[in-house]
């Protein structure tokens, strides 16, 4: 019995999720054309997919396990059990307003317009500041949106922040700090629990090793 692992195809995580694999003795290579790959030497079988269908496949259990950042877990709200926080991809969810901006506290945002690829955090942190502010889902190039007019603040990832910075925005309230996480369906069997369980002490045995 294999256990099957979904990873994302291409995009920031793909190179750190092989390496993980590689550096944990498990022979897979990366994805090129192929949808799914089996390894050599470990009962693995890797499908490589979008991040963001990451979580449902993972709740479905069409994927046994799956890595993806907690902000694509939690801005899915599917059933995925994180086992293990894995280090990489680390990144942070933010609220971006104008440069020129005065934003002060949260409340900068009541009767405003966000625009995100994030509509549920961004929500969810707007009702804990009890904020009415209107969302604007877009999927890409976010950080354009205020200097077309298309809204006045951003919610978007950030690791450096010179994305943000080119586009004449400012970073200023971080909602959720995210890293990649290894993330389990619900219900497995004996059989798969145990090959898990194999992969995270070799997991493990990795991340102390860079320590
Ligand atoms: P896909 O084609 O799989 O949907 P994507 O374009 O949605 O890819 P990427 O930009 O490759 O996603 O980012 C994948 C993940 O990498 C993010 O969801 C996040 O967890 C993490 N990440 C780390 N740093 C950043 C960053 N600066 N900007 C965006 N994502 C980052
Ligand atoms: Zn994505």
């Amino acid at each position: 019995m294999n256990l099957k692992l979904a990873i994302q195809k291409s995009g920031r995580l793909h190179e750190d999720s092989i390496k993980l694999l590689n550096d944990c003795g498990i022979a897979v290579k990366s994805s090129g054309s192929h949808l799914r790959t089996v390894a050599d030497n470990f009962p693995l079988e890797v499908y490589f997919l979008r991040d963001d269908d990451i979580p449902q496949y993972v709740e479905d259990g069409v994927a046994h396990i799956g890595i993806v950042g907690e902000n694509v877990l939690y801005e899915k709200e599917k059933k995925a059990a994180i086992i293990e926080a894995l280090g990489f991809g680390k990144c942070r969810l933010s609220i971006a307003v104008k440069k020129t901006d005065e934003y002060g506290t949260a409340h900068f945002l009541q009767g405003k317009k966000i625009a995100t690829s994030y509509p549920v955090l961004t929500q969810k942190f707007l009702n804990e500041n009890k904020i009415d502010a209107e969302i604007h889902e877009i999927s890409g190039s976010v950080e354009l949106a205020p200097g077309i007019g298309l809204a006045d603040a951003v919610c978007d990832l950030v690791s450096s922040g010179s994305t943000l910075f080119m586009n004449g925005l400012r970073e200023v309230q971080t909602i959720l700090k995210s890293q990649a996480v290894l993330v389990q369906h619900d219900s497995l069997g004996e059989d798969l629990l145990k090959i898990v369980g194999q992969l995270l002490f070799r997991i493990r045995a990795v991340k102390r090793a860079k320590n």
